[in-house]
């Protein structure tokens, strides 16, 4: 696999990064994913503009214009043959020669590299058409979870946690209402309403999540972006996800208990038809 580092792209096993790197330090990181669908990318603008604001909150330097960014992933997408699957990107404040907790000045360059990873059949996953099933544990991140950081030690946790109950994700708890999940935005749905938190430090907002609200509100569809508790959402007709590399994934059980039917409902079907098909289509 070719990678990109700092100006270059490199085979993986001579790519390197500095022991001094703060992101390898300090998680003092920012990063995208970009799902590449058909060889393309979608929803680029989106996921530029956010990373420009995670730098922006971070007062980190900026490693490249937008134009430069385009042409390394697509460099990269090209370079690898991705058909489906996605491109990462992290930028961290980089390697200043001692290790300190203050930042370091202009002088030190930021780090950029980029990688990429194959998912055939991403848009057919097994899993849309079982659902999936999750389970709530507190959530225990730090307060600016809009900046899209790499401290991604309690997600990681969270997955574990979920994986040990057999059970394929957790929807995080803050003061009884769900916030998210561990990498995706969380949704139930009641009667004809889509509800999901509204945004703010206490989320990520989801370049997914954009999409899936507008494209809802174009079918007619009802949406409420406010907290919902984990009993509404233990009351729910159908619950799913959004995120950039699993799209729309319907949930079907949390805690232990069955939705509905215990089967994806057809809100989920249908906003993740939408999706994918306005994906492929906007994709450049
Ligand atoms: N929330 C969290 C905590 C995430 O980590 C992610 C994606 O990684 C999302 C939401 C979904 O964001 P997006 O739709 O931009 O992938």
């Amino acid at each position: 696999r070719i990678v990109y580092v700092n100006g270059d792209y490199l085979p993986e096993s001579e790519a390197k990064v500095s022991v001094f790197d703060r992101g390898f330090l300090m998680a003092d990181a920012v990063y995208e994913v970009t799902s590449v669908l058909g060889g393309k990318l979608v929803d680029f603008d989106g996921h530029t503009t956010r990373l420009r604001r995670s730098l922006s909150e971070l007062d980190m330097p900026s490693p490249a214009t937008d134009e430069d960014l385009l042409a390394i992933h697509r460099e990269l997408v090209a370079r690898n043959g991705i058909e489906d699957g996605m491109v990462y990107l992290q930028v961290t404040r980089g390697a200043p020669s001692e290790r300190d907790f203050a930042y370091p000045d202009a002088s030190v360059p930021p780090t950029l590299v980029l990688f990429t990873q194959a998912k055939p059949g991403l848009a057919d996953s097994p899993l849309a058409r079982t659902g999936m099933a999750v389970i709530s544990i507190p959530d225990q991140r730090w307060a600016r979870r809009d900046i899209k950081t790499v401290q991604l030690l309690y997600p990681s946790m969270g997955k574990m946690m979920a994986k040990a109950q057999g059970a394929d994700d957790a929807w995080m708890i803050e003061d009884g209402v769900v916030t998210e999940g561990t990498s995706n935005n969380a949704y139930i749905v009641k009667g004809d309403t889509i509800v999901t938190r509204d945004l703010g430090p206490h989320i990520l907002a989801g370049i997914t999540r954009a999409a899936v609200l507008r494209f809802a509100a174009e079918s007619q569809m009802k949406v409420e972006e406010r907290p919902f508790t984990l009993d509404e959402a233990l009351a729910a007709d159908e619950a799913f996800i959004t995120s950039a590399t699993t799209f729309v994934m319907p949930v079907v059980r949390i805690d232990g208990r069955d939705l509905g039917a215990g089967r994806p409902g057809p809100v989920a079907i249908r906003l993740r038809e939408i999706y994918i098909e306005e994906s492929r289509r906007a994709a450049i």
